[in-house]
């Protein structure tokens, strides 16, 4: 399958009246293909591993619309069990015994949450698991680290990832100096950074949120240590553990980052996966801490289409499908087939590149390495990264478009899509 000219005619011309209807064209940045070059694609419809665009082009997809689709897009089940979820009805705003079905398979998934409460994005979770933890510790400085990305609230908007990093926004205008006074950082990786802070501003931090593997600047894995550090840190200084998992719950292993690792933290945000391609987040964590959330208790927050029937419908589905047996060795094996095959590649046509898996999300970046931080990650071609895309994309591989996104297969993934995937890649990589 080469495609080397790729007729996206009607994608541009939705494009271009797009730009008039809304900023840049798109609804979120990374989307509009800023840092590859070209024009985005437009897509019309996605099933299991592949897309097809506004022009009938069928691409591999390794965005998985940034990690909900590890069961593979619009999987049959997930179908099926929202059309009768429908007929019922798209919203309630009132209980429903759904949301018990979601939430006791959180619970029982992830080492940390005792109690969970569901919202409707990953931004969300985050923005509120701000809140608790500085309502639970009365304290308001929080760290967090260079390169990862914690959604869109003021907060975090400091020295973070994905679209921030992408766009080389310095930080956004429009965030009062006030907000982020209070939001310290540290390079991911480094403890003794971590340390001094603490050291600086005694019994004033309330807590340290991380990607516990980072895939907002990149895949970056944390280093022997450095997740178990934190946790004695927080303890030893009365600050609160937080994992953002949004991106790596259900994904790196059916419990997460904290089961991979065996680190639990106090408190877990998640998004992504569970919704299974709708949009649900969820922070949760030790019962003590949750029942200060109203109106079990003062910290407000608050959802009108939390808990909806049709989101927990395609996150209890997704669950289901990845509880069985061999489904995250399936991703290993065959993420690992894929990025293993890159490296190679790249080495053999000349390239310096590095990069790495866990499960079924990997990342590369066409630098020397090894990528411990942001800082590292920044030493990448993003040049070269964009001419790689752009090529892989003339070949039917859908790539982030990004140098500073982690990628994702799914269990639709097959070894002839890896296999084809890498004759495209060392069709491209031999004529960057
Ligand atoms: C995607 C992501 C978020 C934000 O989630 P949205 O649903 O896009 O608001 C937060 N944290 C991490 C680690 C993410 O990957």
């Amino acid at each position: 399958m080469v495609t080397t000219t790729l007729n996206t005619a009607k994608s541009e011309e939705i494009f271009a009246a797009a730009q008039k209807l809304m900023p840049g064209g798109v609804n979120s940045p990374v989307r509009a293909f800023k840092s590859v070059g070209g024009q985005p694609i437009v897509f019309d419809r996605v099933k299991g591993a592949y897309i097809w665009d506004v022009d009938g082009n069928q691409y591999i997809d390794y965005v998985g619309t940034w990690g909900p689709a590890i069961c593979g897009h619009a999987h049959p089940d997930v179908l099926q069990a929202l059309k009768e979820a429908l007929e019922k009805g798209t919203s309630f705003g009132a209980p429903c015994y759904l949301e018990n079905v979601l939430a006791e398979m959180v619970i029982d998934a992830v080492p940390s949450v005792e109690m969970v409460r569901f919202v409707n994005s990953g931004t969300e979770a985050c923005m509120a698991v701000l809140r608790l933890i500085r309502a639970f510790t009365g304290r308001d400085k929080i760290i967090k680290f260079e390169g990862c990305y914690h959604g869109h609230a003021d907060m975090f908007l400091v020295k973070a990832g994905s679209g921030v990093a992408t766009l080389g926004l310095p930080d956004s205008p429009g965030v009062p100096k006030s907000t982020t006074a209070n939001t310290l950082t540290a390079p991911y990786n480094d403890l003794e950074a971590v340390k001094a802070l603490f050291a600086e501003n005694p019994d004033q931090i309330a807590g340290v949120i991380l990607e516990p593997v980072v895939g907002n600047a990149g895949f970056i894995a944390p280093d022997v240590g450095f997740l178990e550090g934190l946790r004695v840190l927080t303890q030893e200084n009365g600050a609160l553990l937080v994992f953002d998992e949004v991106m790596t719950g259900f994904r790196i292993a059916y419990g997460g980052a904290q089961e991979k690792f065996g680190v639990t933290p106090d408190l877990t945000t998640m998004g992504k996966v569970i919704g299974g391609g709708l949009p649900v987040g969820a922070y949760g964590g030790r019962r003590d801490i949750m029942q200060m959330v109203a109106p079990a208790g003062p910290m407000y927050q608050a959802g009108t289409l939390s808990g909806n029937p049709l989101a927990m419908t395609a996150g209890i589905k997704t669950l289901e499908l990845l509880q069985r047996p061999g489904t995250y060795e399936q991703l290993d094996r065959i993420t690992k087939k894929l990025s293993d095959g890159l490296l190679q590649i790249a080495q053999e046509t000349g390239h310096a590149a590095c990069g790495g898996q866990i499960s079924g999300m990997f990342g590369f970046f066409f630098t020397e390495g090894p990528v411990h931080n942001y800082e590292d990650a920044k030493k990448s071609d993003t040049a070269k990264f964009g001419r790689f895309h752009r090529g892989m994309l003339e070949h039917g591989v859908y790539l982030a478009p990004s140098q500073f996104e982690a990628g994702f297969t799914s269990l639709a993934h097959t070894d002839e899509d890896i296999d084809r995937t890498l004759a495209a890649a060392r069709e491209v990589m031999s004529n960057l």
